[in-house]
């Protein structure tokens, strides 16, 4: 254990880049406990527990948090608890949430939320010196700030590119009106530069793995717009080929402003019950791959949240420079997956070609709890890979600079 201290002293040290999360760059701190111990990675486990999620609908925080606490003591076990457990421990000096004093904590959090420097004084004590935010592209972009950089969220302009709702929005984004595909083409490079105007940094977009892809085709997309601008309702070969031509246009987008693609795989939508599994469809790697390959002059920044495609992910990379991975995200932001894909990642690629930490948070506060478990995750999984003779221990903390600090900062130009 004593090397795992003396390396997870050296990570502290590191100061990380996030490259994923839905942090509000307005208000970037929760304004209330509720924010922080019902997070959904929080609620997802509480209702799995049996707590009534009308509970997470009440008005008032402390109301909703008196309800919703009775779970705690059932998740008290699981990895996303370890991290609320740290937050509320570490910045607000409270115990374990299933035993502190909850109103006592309202307060607290209420009056350091409002303090104007708290943002900057967690992300500190998280030493973490960027925030990527994801947003949606329908809306106009925040400007980037000194701390929090935004990223143009695309899944919609693509997976719907054959709705006439989103061509609505699209010229509503960019005033650009789409009749056929040059218009297309033109909003799509509107949307981009202004995303590049505000700062932006990267595009991304997540597909179920039931989407595939094929080569764009301009007549296709101009036929397909006649008939969606006709009220007509085109057919999956017709979906297809629009999304395909919308995503060819977006990544020579991405090639022109230098913006990498973050594509995130392995989440499917089970729309009858409002929930979402990880999923995988065999073969959808190899599509990919031939993506990589028509786009080379594109980064792509692969994350999932399926661990049967990690490998298949880890072994793309390995063969395609512009193809580079980064995690754990969602449902692999646990231990045993972390410590099992930090481990393949670093014994089968170049260490310029991962980053390590995306924190998904909602609120400054779980950037702080997720970057302390992938921290002690990069120490337990390098601690490991010295031990048994593969690396040296000045090799391993370069190994969790890189995946921390170095490679968002030159992949993404932060
Ligand atoms: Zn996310």
């Amino acid at each position: 254990m004593e090397l795992f201290h003396e390396l997870l002293a050296e990570i502290e040290r590191v100061p990380a880049v996030d490259v994923h999360s839905h942090i509000r760059i307005v208000s970037p701190a929760a304004s209330d406990l509720s924010q922080i111990a019902l997070y959904h990675f929080i609620t997802s486990e509480l209702e799995s527990a049996g707590v009534d999620p009308a509970v997470f609908e009440i008005d008032g925080a402390k109301k909703r948090l008196a309800e919703a606490s009775a779970g705690f003591a059932r998740i008290k076990n699981t990895t996303s608890y370890w991290c609320l457990t740290r937050i509320l421990g570490d910045l607000y000096d409270a115990g374990a949430p299933h035993e502190c004093d909850m109103d006592d904590l309202l307060g607290k959090v209420e009056s350091t939320s409002s303090e104007p420097g708290w943002t900057n004084e967690v992300l500190e004590r998280a030493n973490v010196s960027k925030v990527f935010v994801t947003c949606d592209w329908r809306k106009a972009l925040p400007r980037a700030s000194e701390k929090f950089v935004p990223v143009l969220r695309v899944d919609s302009l693509v997976n719907e590119a054959h709705m006439s709702r989103t061509l609505e929005s699209l010229t509503e984004a960019t005033g650009q009106s789409v009749y056929e595909a040059g218009d297309l083409k033109k909003a799509v490079a509107e949307l981009f530069r202004k995303a590049k105007e505000a700062g932006a940094v990267a595009a991304a977009a997540s597909f179920e793995p039931q989407v595939d892809f094929e080569q764009g085709d301009r007549d296709a997309a101009d036929r397909i717009l006649s008939l969606v601008l006709l009220g007509q309702k085109p057919n999956r070969d017709d979906r297809k080929a629009m999304r395909s031509y919308v995503l060819d246009l977006v990544l020579q987008n991405c090639a022109e402003h230098e913006m990498p693609l973050q594509l995130m795989l392995g989440i499917k939508h089970i729309r009858s019950a409002d929930r979402a599994i990880t999923a995988y469809e065999p073969g959808s790697v190899a599509m990919y791959a031939d993506l990589f390959k028509r786009h080379s002059g594109v980064s792509f920044d692969v994350f999932t949240s399926n661990d049967t495609i990690c490998h298949e992910l880890a072994v793309v990379a390995r063969n395609y420079p512009n193809v580079f991975l980064s995690g754990a995200w969602w449902y692999l932001e646990f231990p045993t997956h972390i410590r099992k894909m930090l481990r393949e990642r670093i014994e089968m690629l170049p260490m310029t070609k991962c980053c390590g930490f995306c924190s998904d948070a909602r609120c400054v506060e779980w950037v702080y709890g997720r970057v302390k478990l992938i921290r002690r995750e990069l120490a337990l999984a390098l601690a490991q890979l010295v031990q048994e003779g593969y690396l040296s221990e000045g090799a391993a903390v370069e190994v969790a600079a890189h995946y921390l600090a170095e490679n968002p900062k030159r992949l993404y130009r932060v």
